[in-house]
């Protein structure tokens, strides 16, 4: 028997618990029926932040950026490659500080693009500035050994 995790659902932000095993059989959501993990980052508000945040058990790989920072369109598309590479084991999200203006002043986001590793609901790691795709998962994978 393999351990359970809390998941988030990325679409409807129920909390699933998924066997460890399971992470990688494409999982779906028990409450909205869509798949745990779609390759994608996932868009996040205030709100679904905090319950990704407190309540997953996957690490959360978080890109702070604004729609007028050009570094940040940039590194979108590597960021989407890197979430191909990382999940199931990391789950990829961005923030929007320009809608989301109180938690970016909460997290002290003082550039953008930023990356935030969270894992058990505390920030472990940081970086600012544009990453390709191999560094984003690089620098992952090494803060979460
Ligand atoms: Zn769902």
């Amino acid at each position: 028997m393999s351990e359970s995790l809390h998941v988030v659902c990325p679409h409807c932000h129920t909390t699933n618990r998924v066997k460890r095993d399971d992470l990688v059989k494409t999982p779906d959501c028990g409450s909205c029926h869509q798949p745990l993990f779609t390759a994608h980052p996932v868009p996040l508000n205030e709100t679904s932040f905090a319950k990704h945040v407190e309540r997953s058990q996957i690490p959360l790989l978080v890109d702070f950026w604004a729609p007028w920072c050009g570094p940040c369109r940039t590194m979108a598309p590597a960021f989407e490659q890197a979430a191909a590479q990382l999940e199931p084991h990391v789950r990829l999200v961005k923030v929007n500080t320009d809608e989301a203006q109180a938690l970016g002043a909460r997290m002290n986001i003082r550039s953008i693009p930023t990356l935030a590793l969270f894992a058990g609901g505390k920030e472990i790691a940081r970086q600012a500035g544009a990453m390709a795709a191999g560094d984003i998962v690089r620098w992952t994978r090494s803060n979460l050994r």
